[in-house]
């Protein structure tokens, strides 16, 4: 555990929870239904890991892989302006890579060995993890093919999250219940991904308004209990 460092949520909450908040040298997957919260943290993040760190960052840019095609660049303007930072420049210091398919996915995360260093970059998102996987390989007959590619794409951002002493956060829907087996056996039963990989697993759900509840799983260096976050305007508050 040397030399790992952390970036805050923007939430104190989240952060305590997280002990301290994201930290670098592992993957943090955050997952859980939809409009849970995943994709507003995965913004905040790209922006916080900006800050200096006396302000809770890195004093770095990021990487913001997008599957799915919800990134939004109004977003960032709006969380830098709530941080009082520049928006411009913020926007500047986040790389946008569209993965189209899930061999585009790997292929954009083998560069990140070349690029990430060049760069000053210290966050990579990927938001989500496993939306081509499951489209792509569907159903229980491509089970076990899908499961190889994505411990295989994990393992690859664990060893990116290690050689560069960077953050990886990645993002995985499941449905409201992950408690019921609704038969998409990509998620472990509780539902996440990171079932056969080392790294912290962070179930979100919705509560009233714009409350969000947090909850980390699995995590024997992590203490027990729930963070209540906000997701505001100018992003993710206590
Ligand atoms: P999915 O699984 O569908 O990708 P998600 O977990 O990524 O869902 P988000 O997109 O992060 O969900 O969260 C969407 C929610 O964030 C909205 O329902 C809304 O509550 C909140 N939100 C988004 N934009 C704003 C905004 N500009 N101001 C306040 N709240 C916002
Ligand atoms: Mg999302």
């Amino acid at each position: 555990r040397l030399n790992i460092k952390k970036i805050t949520t923007g939430s104190k909450s989240l952060d305590d929870l997280l002990g301290g908040g994201i930290e670098t040298k592992t993957i943090t997957e955050f997952y859980g239904e939809y409009g849970s919260g995943k994709t507003q943290i995965c913004h905040q993040l790209s922006v916080n890991v900006q800050l200096p760190p006396e302000r809770g960052g890195l004093s770095g840019k990021a990487v913001y892989v997008d599957t799915e095609g919800t990134f939004r660049w109004e977003r960032i303007e709006a969380m830098a302006r709530g941080l009082g930072l520049e928006p411009d420049q913020v926007m500047d210091n986040i790389f946008y890579m569209r993965a189209y398919n899930s061999d585009h996915q790997v292929s954009i995360i083998d560069d990140l060995f070349t690029f990430v260093p060049k760069n000053d970059v210290r966050l990579v998102v990927v938001d989500s993890v496993t939306s081509h996987f499951r489209a792509e390989f569907p159903g229980r007959e491509h089970l076990a093919e899908r499961q190889q590619k994505l411990n295989a794409h994990l393992h690859q951002l664990m060893r990116l999250a290690e050689a560069f002493n960077i953050a990886v956060v990645v993002t995985n829907q499941v449905m409201a219940r992950p408690d019921v087996f609704y038969g998409d056996p990509t998620t472990a039963v509780g539902g996440h991904v990171l079932a056969h990989t080392p790294g912290v697993r962070v179930q979100l759900r919705r509560s009233k308004g714009n409350k969000r509840i947090a909850r980390v799983v699995d995590a024997p260096h992590l203490p027990e209990g729930e963070a209540v976050f906000v997701i505001t305007e100018e992003g993710i508050r206590d």
